[in-house]
């Protein structure tokens, strides 16, 4: 959605804003709530708060939206901070909505000052039930007409702990028939006696979401508060309580939220699926969690790439999965180191190469990138190929190793199959080959043509390595659209482990760095790794064109 100039949609209206002499400058807020880890949907949204800020030299703070007590930990603000650090994001100040409480209360009393609000002792099921339906009118409650004298009584008997949990509420006095039924004398204030993460005792009242969020933006003075479409029916209540606050008039707007095919975007479904353990936890690579992307070795780049591409909509859309793929690809393609890595070896025996000599052949790091340089490989009498390289009755056009066959080893020599050896179930456990000395990449005057290049890595100096594949976490494609259960939808299969051969070069991983193991996939190393145990993560596989080319034949 974006107009002749390319600007999208907020752009536009913050353009708009600047030029007219409404703002001299912007202010934003990525507001997440701490009861959980940051997914991809707010890295959306992290990059559309901060981007229009940095795009028109306004500044951005972070809030924490920390008033609900009961759900909230600071394990959860100092991951987030850490992953929009990582995305590569600063902010101006950092927030907490709880901060505001005196201040809220202070608002909460202003409003029943004016007759704006009153303490009401329904129960919510009561609530519910004179709230009416969207189609019919909603009707007033007995305690709606109490005096400002009684509410302020109340209410600061709310606060000081005299009424239980559930037993009080605060409500705007509104309009109990309006056409919007979130203006139906919604409620402000709850009683909840529950130790909060950073305000400990000191509270048991807590606001609500609407009237927290919009006191909170305009004490930070937010221009642009910007939300997902969930919240246009807010709109209207949070333009109300700024108005008759009589505080900062900041403004909401609303963009379509991130959903993106086979993904689950919602903090509270993540949770469940850490708590129930269907995944090691919320920076298990199989989730879409930012942690999670993180250590599976997505770089801050692609995402924000990705979140650039995809755009801003003011219409819900599902974003299909392959176009995150192709952003970390193509990021990758540019900056991971090449290594050889084989998952299901098959030895081969050089029958031609003394046993016992050795030499370091070179190959350069990245074909992308000269500055990258180059890096050593050992090669000897025994090495491994992939078992998926050989086969022995091999269709017309097959252009990997099979018997008589020849096929060349990436950065090394021209090998040919001269021998296959069985064991007595008959399954091939040896190659026995020639090599062609003349042969050697960089300097080949064989004159031998091969189609096929594999790779392989030396059996002495090989590095022992688990690799773990991943594959989506839900076999579903949409899940908005489920009615059963979400864990229902989870794939069996969205993880292999394997245990494979590295190249030596690859003791010195770090986990910082990027590789793509030629023609498997780009992967990094795991936390889990250790000295004596390399754990290698596959971050998504090569593209479709590249591996089809390689392994054509
Ligand atoms: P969830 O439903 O996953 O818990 P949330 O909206 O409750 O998400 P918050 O912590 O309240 O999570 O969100 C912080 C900010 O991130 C909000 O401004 C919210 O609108 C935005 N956000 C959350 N999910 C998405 C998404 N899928 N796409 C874009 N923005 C999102
Ligand atoms: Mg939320």
């Amino acid at each position: 959605m974006a107009d002749e100039k390319g600007l999208n949609f907020l752009e536009e209206i913050v353009e708009k804003d600047l030029k007219s002499g409404k703002y001299q400058e912007i202010v934003t807020r990525f507001p997440p709530e701490p009861n959980g880890y940051l997914h991809l949907g707010h890295a959306k949204s992290i990059c559309l708060n901060f981007g229009l800020a940095k795009d028109y030299n306004g500044k951005t703070n972070l809030r924490f939206d920390d008033t609900n007590p009961l759900t909230e930990e600071t394990e959860y603000v100092d991951n987030i901070k850490n992953d929009v650090k990582w995305l590569g994001f600063d902010w101006a100040n950092e927030l907490y909505a709880s901060d505001y409480f005196d201040q809220l209360y202070e608002f909460a009393v202003k409003l029943i000052n004016k007759g704006l609000a009153y303490v009401d002792d329904s129960t919510s099921e009561e609530i519910a039930q004179q709230k009416g339906t969207p189609t019919q009118p909603g009707v007033d409650g007995p305690y709606r007409n109490r005096t400002a004298e009684e509410n302020l009584r109340l209410f600061e008997e709310m606060k000081e702990g005299k009424h239980l949990d559930g037993s009080k509420v605060l409500r705007a006095k509104i309009d109990m028939k309006h056409a919007n039924m979130l203006m139906r004398d919604p409620v402000l204030y709850r009683i909840k006696h529950a130790k909060h993460h950073r305000t400990g005792d000191k509270w048991c009242i807590y606001p609500l979401y609407d009237f927290a969020h919009g006191q909170s933006d305009s004490i930070e003075k937010v221009t642009h508060s910007i939300c997902t479409l969930e919240f246009v029916p807010h709109r209207e209540l949070y333009d109300w309580l700024i108005n008759k606050l009589e505080i900062y008039p900041s403004k909401q707007y609303e963009f379509a939220r991130l959903n993106m095919t086979y993904t689950m975007m919602s903090k509270r479904k993540l949770l469940q699926l850490v708590n129930e353990k269907y995944v090691k936890g919320w920076d298990d690579p199989r989730m879409p969690t930012i942690s999670a992307m993180r250590r599976r070795g997505f770089t801050p780049e692609s995402i924000r790439d990705f979140c650039e591409r995809i755009g801003v909509a003011k219409r819900d859309n599902m974003i299909d999965f392959g176009v995150l793929e192709f952003c970390v690809r193509d990021h990758l393609n540019k900056v991971a180191l090449r290594r050889m890595m084989v998952l299901d070896p098959i030895k081969v025996v050089i029958t031609n190469y003394e046993n016992g000599k050795e030499e370091l052949l070179t190959s350069e790091n990245n074909p992308e990138d000269e500055a990258a340089g180059s890096r050593n490989l050992p090669f000897c009498h025994e090495l491994y190929i992939e078992r998926d390289d050989f086969m022995e009755n091999p269709p017309k056009k097959y252009f990997r190793l099979a018997p008589g066959g020849m096929v060349r080893l990436k950065s090394a020599y021209i090998i040919q199959c001269d021998e296959v050896i069985k064991d007595e179930k008959g399954e091939v456990t040896e190659l026995r080959c020639t090599y062609f000395p003349e042969s050697k990449s960089g300097s080949d005057n064989s004159g031998l043509k091969v189609k096929g290049v594999i790779h392989w890595v030396s059996a002495k100096h090989a590095v022992p390595a688990e690799v773990r594949l991943y594959d989506r976490l839900f076999n579903t494609e949409d899940l908005g659209a489920i009615e059963d259960d979400f864990t229902n939808h989870l794939n069996p299969e969205s993880l292999k482990v394997q245990q494979a051969y590295a190249e030596p070069e690859l003791v010195n991983a770090t986990i910082n760095d990027r590789f793509q193991f030629m023609r498997i996939g780009y992967f990094c190393l795991d936390l889990d790794s250790t000295k004596d145990k390399l754990v290698f993560n596959r971050t998504t596989t090569l593209r479709d064109m590249w591996s089809k080319e390689q392994k054509k034949g």
